[in-house]
């Protein structure tokens, strides 16, 4: 290489740059100037932090091109005596791409646009150079399926996509800086305060500190307002890569990063962190550019969680956040929570007496009379529907001896999430899937190509270890019901059997007023079976989903090494998605229980597998669905559809009348004839979110007729027993919402 041109502005980047001895802004490096003696090269360098110029000195550690730039040693020199070589502080290693000898890439973007960008140029600079205003709301980029920070040099042809805030990668790096910029107001206001872990999780961030003694509202106010300081500063965050001991070093006071730090020496890896201003953080990003891009966040709540979810360890002080790019959707956000907290099915479940989870079962739900009445309500549905579907049920025990779980694969993939038990010496699993016992209730007998496609749907009990901390309501549990099924079939029959599912799923989740969109997640890296097969199974789903015009995305490389799968996320009443049901294509299984039918040449086959669900899980569901209607489900759900009262006791007869002919039709009743005044029964029959209340009063008793009252509507006027009972029983027939 040839810099004998002396003195010339280069502009560079710097990649694996590692520094020793103290805080080094990479980004610093820009611009060098560099002067040449041999291989020798001066570089000019200026830390804003400081406000001087202080020259230090890169040496070319290799004089070989490597992709277009060059590894180098940098030494820094006093200050004082500028060009004294007598003893160079070594600040570390680095990779620097010169002007001259640049190539020139191609960057490739989603919408097929192509920039030509030298090597070295960052992703932000190439999308800059796309034009238009997109570079101003990037927040990283997309390649080769993973996501990177936004100033990523490129350093050979490739093709980008850019995550805006609208990607859930982009998102997630718009939140995760928020969450730095929250630590960094902690260790401002609370130099003590050790930090732990923070990352961007679905709807907004969190950060895990070991504090003193909890952060009270009051400390939630300062530490939003210091917040909003260090996005008024809009400090740039930098990315570097140091060495495990570097990393020590620079986090001695932090006893949670040393523990994360120790995990990861003595791979060989570098250590990722990003620096903000005073405040450095152990972390792999990505991250935005600068802080003063948060333009809108709250801090939202703060509650006390185990380092690392594990509650033999220290109590941590959680504070959650949330963040957006305009103030106006982070309003509509906060407005949507106080509307899911009054929502809250844990809160509801107590007060409709529904459900709740003791403290002698963590993770373990209990069902009370009403919330049984419902859960038998959506399970007798479900079987009406799969059976129409052409489905069979079958039950598998809970318990099954260990030889299974290891033949199934579990044994060496789940083990961590399963519980066990001994009978007679024998080792045992409680299962924490259907899959297995499935597949021996399909080994029961032997299959022609004749018998199927066979659709085996189980309500199965399975167990699964969650950390204590992640627990809630229903939501997430530690035992609860998959409205599981397994379906066999020729590799003919795959399509058709796709379309069957995305059928029932989409007639069931109408019912309930979700609209829902669906991932299909396609082949990973270390996929099983053969191309040929995966690609006819793709193309199969993607097929399956066009001719129903489901809307979906494709999250390419994602899928199970077993097969392809399409999730259904659904969209409740308040905008909020769950994903509930699945359907997943499986290779594999039916190779390790050696499954077969009989084709029509005779010959033994292996039949095609598809594992699917539709709630999910019934109890979460029950927790989605009692948010979804705030507790007020639709007649035909709703575990007390009427409540009959009385004015006086002189209707109690008539009452007694009005009740079994109520029973008789089928209704789920209450009877209210207490010595109450009826504005109070009223009352307290609303709270209860009861469809009707049907009022008995003399002329009521007199004529045969019931006033009623319609939850949402009020007085709807006085009718013929008969007449409520034929128009209750329609509505209750139609599942109207
Ligand atoms: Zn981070
Ligand atoms: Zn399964």
């Amino acid at each position: 290489m040839d810099f004998s041109a002396g003195s010339a502005v280069l502009s560079c980047s710097i990649r694996y740059f590692s520094f020793y001895g103290g805080p080094l802004p990479c980004d610093r490096f820009r611009e060098w100037r560099l002067g040449c003696k041999r291989l020798r090269l001066y570089v000019l360098w200026a830390p804003l932090s400081h406000g001087v110029c202080e020259k230090a000195s890169a040496q070319a550690y290799r004089a070989a091109p490597l992709s277009a730039g060059y590894e180098c040693t940098l030494y820094v020199y006093n200050r004082v005596e500028p060009w004294s070589c007598a003893s160079p502080r070594f600040l570390g290693r680095g990779y620097f791409f010169y002007k001259g000898v640049c190539q020139m890439i191609n960057v490739t973007f989603r919408n097929g646009a192509v920039r030509q960008v030298e090597a070295g140029t960052s992703a932000y600079d190439a999308i800059k150079a796309l034009g238009g205003g997109t570079y101003k709301n990037a927040c990283a980029v997309r390649m080769n399926d993973k996501i990177f920070d936004i100033r990523t040099p490129l350093d050979t042809d490739c093709e980008i996509d850019i995550l805006t805030f609208d990607d859930d990668g982009g998102r997630r790096a718009f939140r995760h800086t928020a969450s730095h910029i929250l630590a960094q107001a902690v260790k401002r206001l609370f130099p003590q305060a050790k930090i732990s872990i923070g990352p961007a999780i679905d709807n907004g961030f969190y950060y895990d500190f070991d504090v003193e003694k909890p952060f009270t509202g009051e400390d939630l106010v300062k530490i939003e307002e210091e917040m909003a300081r260090i996005v008024k500063e809009a400090i740039p965050l930098e990315r570097m890569q140091i060495s495990p001991e570097e990393a020590l070093a620079l986090f001695a006071d932090e006893p949670y990063k040393v523990e994360l730090i120790n995990e990861h020496a003595g791979k060989g890896e570098l250590i990722s962190i990003y620096r903000q201003g005073d405040f450095c953080d152990l972390c792999a990003g990505p991250h935005l550019t600068d802080t003063g891009k948060v333009k809108a966040f709250k801090l939202t709540s703060c509650t006390g969680a185990y380092w690392r979810g594990d509650s033999n360890n220290r109590m941590l002080c959680r504070v959650y956040g949330t963040a957006f790019p305009k103030k106006s959707d982070l309003d509509a956000y906060l407005n949507m929570l106080e509307e899911a907290k009054r929502r809250d099915h844990r809160k509801l479940g107590r007060e409709l007496d529904l459900f709740a989870i003791m403290n002698e079962g963590p993770g373990f739900p209990f069902f009370f009379p009403k919330g049984m009445a419902l859960r038998n309500t959506l399970e007798s549905y479900w079987r009406e529907e799969h059976k129409k579907a052409g489905y069979e049920e079958i039950r598998t025990p809970l318990i099954l001896n260990e030889e299974l779980w290891h033949r199934s694969g579990h044994w060496d993939h789940y083990k961590e999430n399963m519980y066990f038990t001994t009978i007679d010496d024998q080792g045992y699993a409680i299962k924490p899937m259907n899959c297995p016992g499935g597949m021996l209730a399909y080994k029961r007998r032997p299959w022609s190509y004749r018998d199927l496609p066979c659709r085996m749907a189980e309500m199965g009990i399975v167990h699964r270890h969650e950390l204590s901390g992640a627990l809630h309501g229903l939501m997430r549990v530690r035992c609860f019901t998959q409205d599981d099924a397994h379906l066999y079939m020729t590799p003919e029959q795959i399509p058709s059997e796709i379309l069957g599912v995305i059928n029932l799923i989409d007639r069931i989740y109408k019912v309930f007023g979700f609209s829902y969109h669906v991932e299909l997640s396609t082949r990973p890296d270390d996929f099983m079976g053969e191309i040929a097969q995966w690609d006819a199974a793709e193309a199969a789903l993607q097929k399956a989903l066009e001719t129903t015009g489901t809307p979906y995305t494709i999250n390419p490389g994602d899928g199970a090494f077993y097969g392809p799968k399409i999730d259904f996320h659904l969209v409740d009443s308040i905008g909020r998605t769950w994903q509930c049901g699945t359907l997943q294509l499986d290779f594999q299984m039916p190779e390790r229980f050696e499954l077969e039918y009989t084709g029509p040449d005779g010959e033994k086959h292996r039949p095609v597998m598809i594992h699917r669900t539709v709630y999910g899980s019934i109890e979460r569901f029950i927790g989605i669905l009692t948010e979804h209607y705030a507790g007020a489900f639709p007649l035909w759900l709703a575990p007390v559809q009427m409540r009959v009262m009385t004015i006086t006791e002189d209707q109690d007869e008539y009452a007694d009348k009005v009740c079994s002919a109520l029973e008789d039709a089928g209704f789920r009743i209450e009877c209210d004839k207490r010595r109450e005044k009826i504005g109070y029964k009223i009352r307290e029959a609303q709270l209860q979110k009861i469809p009707y209340m049907l009022v008995l009063g003399a002329n009521e008793a007199a004529n045969g007729t019931v006033s009623v009252r319609d939850r949402s509507k009020g007085d709807s006027g006085t009718v013929p027993l008969e007449e409520f009972i034929a128009s209750a029983l329609e509505e209750e027939r139609s599942k109207k919402a």
